[in-house]
Parts: C-alpha cells; structure tokens; sequence
C-alpha cells in the first residue's frame, strides 16, 4: 500500500511587511561517528519529498572547510527555533534572507557553516542548512556533521524554525512543513516518529520554547500518521525481569553483536550489554530496554534468515502455543506460524516478522 503526500503549505503562504530578525543558536560540540544500524524501514506509507530549497537557491556562501559525512544514518531528529523575530513575512525572499543570516551568524561563532541541516521559515520554506544536506537525506545512508546540539551532531538531524515560540505557536504552513519534512526524513532515515525530541532535551536551553516543544507530542503522532504507522509503545524491560521476553530481547542482543547469554533472566550481563548497544546506536545507555531500545533491537526477519533473532521470534511464538522449532531457522514451519499469529492479532499475514509483528509478540 502506498499512498502520495500533498504538502498544502504554500496554499498557507501570503506576503507580509518585511520584518527584520537575526538568529542565535547555541554553540555546540562534535563526538565520533557510531556504527550503522539495520535498515528496517518504518513506513507504511511512502512519503513524498518536500520542496527543498538547496543551498545554492539561497544563494549560500562556501562552507569555511569541507563538509563531514558520516557513513553512519543519523537516529534522531531535533526541533530547534531560531529565537530571532515572529517576523509577519511569509515570503520565499525572507525565507532565503534567513538562511544567509543563519550561516553567517554561525561562520562568525567560527564554525564551518549553517549549524542545523534544514531551516523552516515562518512561511513554511523548507531550506537546506549545512550544505549537502539535502544530497545525505536523498541518499539515506549518510549524516551531515552539524553544528546544533552538543553531544549529538553526529547522530541527529538538526531542523530550524524560525521564530520564537516560548508564549505563541509556529504558523499553521511552518508547522505542516515541519511535519512533512519530518516525516520524510524518517522514511529516509529509518528513524521512528518516537524519536522527534526539541533542543532542550539534550542541551541546557529554552530551545524550541515552551509552546512548540509541548507540541512534540502532537508533532510525533502527526508524523507516524503522516507515515502510516502507529506510535509504539513497547513493554519497558529491564532487571530483573525473566520470562521470554527477556530472552527475546537477549537474543536480539546477541544478533545485533553484543556477548552475553540468552538464558531470559535479565542480570548485569544483560544491563551491560544493553548499555553497549544503547551507547553503539547514539541512545543513552541507561542498560533499561525502552521504546527507543526496542525500535533499534528489531530487526526483520523472513523465511531462509537464520540466527538468533529468527530465534528469538521462534521463542515468542513457541511460549504463545504455537507449534515452532526455536532452532534459529526461518524455514515454511516458522512461517505458517508467524501468518497464524498475525491472523490472529489483525495484523497482515505475509509471513515476515517486521516491526509490528515483534511489536504484537513482545507486548
Ligand atoms: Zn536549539
């Protein structure tokens, strides 16, 4: 099933006065690349692109020093406001103004160009911030370095609003532009609509303001509908929890490279390697098995895979009843189970055990 997205904003825009702002970000550190994760895409529906305006239709200046691009796709994206003026501009002229004004304000911090990748204007222009990174997120598999929120350039997209939303809300066209490159970027990137954070969830700031930073709720459910699937929330697991989910997630542990044993009791072994694959896939490694900790655990496995996670949806199955060898192959017995359990849980019975199907055999 797929499905095409009109982005209405430019039914939204209109001119305004021509209103001055400048831009103030915070400044920000850079850390080593973390390794690829498995490319499961999220998606239910496919998701148009946005009109992008690059860097050459702002008419940007040379980044000071070549661009970083890192092997690795980035796992989270991040709100950002530009705290400069609530300008009544709407127009693509102003739209391409702040870009320029953005980069210089970051060339003279002495940083290499625009911080954040992208840039939203209050008349919903979406614009490519650092250069090539509109070139990374049409690709998928590479992560521009950025400049815009301390300790996670390196595995998070940074997107800029303009304006200043600490009493009042974004324009209605920058908000759907924001959910319609949101939801591009996760489809992109593999990132799940749960991991949409603002700023201050990282970084000592106001940064998105008070008013857009408690619309991120809104923002994540409007993008996973954008991208037709459900927001999931997966059961918390953690020590000292047994049971098959614990081994579930053990052998997930193991398939994704970490060393401990999959004997279901969740013990020091299990938080340690839980850390390490939390602290691999730039989460923070609190050794607790979340929504986020699942989301990345997952992986799909079909008929002919073998190992331990066609293992551990085999465990899951056998300790709901079915009738299924847990020897780590995925062969025509295993798939008639899956296709059972997916019958019987409402989900489409293809026989794959994708992220809603671990979703319904670990809730
Ligand atoms: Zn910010």
């Amino acid at each position: 099933m797929a499905a095409k997205n009109v982005l209405t904003r430019r039914d939204l825009l209109r001119l305004g006065a021509l209103v001055g702002g400048g831009a103030f970000l915070a400044s920000c550190g850079v850390k080593v690349a973390s390794p690829a994760l498995p490319q499961t895409p999220l998606n239910a529906l496919a998701v148009a692109s946005p009109s992008v305006a690059g860097t050459a239709a702002w008419a940007a200046q040379a980044p000071r020093s070549p661009i970083v691009l890192l092997s690795a796709r980035p796992t989270r994206l991040i709100v950002h406001h530009t705290a400069s003026a609530n300008t009544s501009d709407l127009s693509r002229a102003q739209a391409y103004s702040l870009a320029r004004s953005i980069q210089q304000s970051h060339f003279s911090r002495g940083w290499i160009d625009s911080g954040q990748q992208f840039t939203i204007s209050r008349g919903g222009y979406v614009l490519e911030g650092r250069h090539r990174s509109l070139e990374a997120a049409q690709g998928g598999q590479q992560h521009v370095q950025g400049a815009h929120c301390d300790g996670f350039n390196d595995v998070s997209v940074g997107i800029e609003n303009e304006g200043t939303y600490m009493t009042v809300s974004p324009p209605g066209g920058q908000y759907s532009a924001l959910v319609g490159l949101c939801a591009w970027l996760c489809q992109q990137y593999g990132i799940p609509a749960s991991e949409l954070y603002g700023h201050r969830d990282f970084n000592n700031t106001d940064c998105p303001g008070d008013v857009l930073y408690a619309k991120l709720p809104q923002l994540r459910a409007d993008v996973a509908a954008r991208l037709g699937v459900s927001l999931r929330l997966w059961p918390t697991t953690r020590a000292p929890m047994t049971g098959e989910r614990v081994r579930s997630a053990q052998r997930l542990l193991l398939a994704a490279g970490q060393s401990l044993t999959a004997d279901g009791t969740y013990g020091s072994g299990t938080a340690s390697a839980v850390r390490a694959f939390q602290s691999g896939v730039g989460l923070t490694p609190d050794g607790v098995i979340g929504s986020a900790t699942w989301e990345r655990l997952i992986r799909t496995v079909r008929r002919g895979d073998s190992g331990p996670a066609v293992q551990a949806a085999q465990g899951q199955l056998a300790a709901r009843g079915y009738s299924v060898a847990v020897d780590g192959v995925f062969g025509a017995g295993t798939e008639t189970a899956v296709r059972n359990f997916q019958t019987s849980r409402g989900l489409g019975a293809d026989g794959v055990v994708g992220p809603n199907t671990w979703h319904a055999l670990q809730s």
